[in-house]
């Protein structure tokens, strides 16, 4: 059956069902269908992505974001062409078949140098090459497609618009919608991914669900989410109480000033039981569905996960429908300015230690590191029926 068939089984109902349900046994339901359709659909391979953080310079203040513009608390970095050019040889040299390039919207690196850097990523190491460089102009995505990139990862973020509209604050430079993005980067070629975070102050039950529907509506070749993680040093990482010891935030009743800030930036106001909580279940129900809607595209288990759960968020969410891992390759000296969110899962790992564990991990589950590119089925499927 294909992904199209495959989509019209899972109803909103029912993924509204699933992400209110907390039964422990009942949930092992949606665990088990979700990894017999992971195994199916595209197999016992986890694929590796060696991810490098190229820049933490962003013009963007989206509410949530540890390295927004108006953060004056990190300190920024930009790789040099150099260092981006080692970093992919690592990979290489470490049996990575796709690197991920990712940044804050940096308008400082000129998109022909980012080419030039594909080119030679390309020419050294023939990596796969995923970029997830956020919002640009048409003319630069062709360009790097052009240059030899494979892959781009724009998350949604929510498909509800006023939250979307509330937490990214307008940039003087408009290139549509992110979702008019993500149509016209297929359009145009590439592998295609995207998702949203889970938990976002003003996100309901029936967002999330709305969006992990259009997953499938959209017919995404990747699907990447994770749970919203609080950081202090953001509109929006203040307006939830966190925990100290589980990092779990609490969307308690808010404060006057809260809510005054919030009707202030249009962030919708929420009964208790109707804003998504993010609890230990959330991440991997979020994963689950994602395969139940999307089976054949690449789903990876994500550092946010694995940031919530250190012990075990990783493996969990192999064994509930991931097929992806993406251990960090940034050069250590950079590791701590990248804070999109706090206490990032294995900041302080080096890169030879994050591949071992990660295939001591998959091994442990019995299953196998994938070779090569990885290319998502859904993709394959995709191109096979234009072409
Ligand atoms: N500038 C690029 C890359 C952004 S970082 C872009 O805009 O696409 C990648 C992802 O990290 C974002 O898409 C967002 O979903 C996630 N992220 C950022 N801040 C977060 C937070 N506080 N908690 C959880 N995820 C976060």
């Amino acid at each position: 059956m294909d992904q199209q068939g495959e989509k019209q089984k899972m109803t909103f109902d029912e993924i509204f069902y699933w992400l209110r349900e907390n039964d422990s046994k009942k949930l092992e339901v949606l665990w088990q269908k979700a990894d017999a359709v992971r195994q199916d659909r595209v197999g016992d391979a986890v694929y590796l992505r060696g991810l490098i953080e190229t820049s933490n310079i962003c013009r963007r203040n989206c509410l949530y974001c540890g390295i927004r513009a108006g953060n004056q608390q990190p300190e920024r970095y930009r790789l040099s062409f150099a260092e981006l050019l080692d970093t992919a040889r690592l990979a290489k040299k470490l049996n990575y078949g796709t690197i991920v390039i990712q940044s804050g919207e940096d308008w400082g690196i000129d998109a022909e140098d980012i080419a030039n850097v594909i080119r030679q990523i390309k020419k050294n190491t023939e990596l796969t090459i995923t970029l997830s460089l956020g919002e640009r102009s048409e003319a630069d995505y062709r360009l790097w497609l052009e240059a030899g990139a494979n892959r781009y990862l724009l998350r949604f973020e929510t498909s509800n618009l006023q939250l979307f509209n509330a937490i990214h604050p307008p940039f003087n430079r408009d290139f549509g919608s992110r979702l008019e993005i993500l149509q016209l980067l297929r359009e145009i070629g590439y592998e295609v991914g995207s998702g949203v975070m889970a938990g976002i102050p003003g996100q309901s039950w029936a967002d999330l669900a709305r969006d992990i529907r259009s997953f499938a509506e959209l017919d995404l070749d990747m699907i990447g989410c994770g749970p919203f993680l609080p950081h202090p040093q953001t509109p929006l990482g203040q307006l939830f109480e966190i925990d100290s010891k589980t990092g779990l935030s609490k969307p308690g009743p808010l404060t006057p000033k809260q809510k005054q800030f919030c009707e202030q930036c249009k962030i919708p106001i929420l009964a208790s039981d109707e804003q998504v909580t993010v609890d230990e279940n959330l991440p991997f129900k979020v994963i689950a569905l994602s395969r139940l809607v999307c089976p054949s595209a690449n789903i990876p288990s994500t550092t946010a996960v694995a940031t919530l759960d250190p012990d075990r968020g990783r493996l969990l969410g192999l064994s509930r429908g991931a097929n992806v891992i993406m251990p960090n390759l940034t050069p250590m000296k950079y590791r701590k300015m990248y804070e999109i969110y706090p206490n990032k899962a294995a900041s302080f790992e080096l890169p030879e230690e994050t591949h071992a564990e990660a295939v001591r991990q998959i091994t442990e589950l019995g299953r196998i590191v994938g070779q090569g590119a990885g290319t998502s089925p859904q993709f394959v499927n995709r191109r096979s029926k234009t072409s």
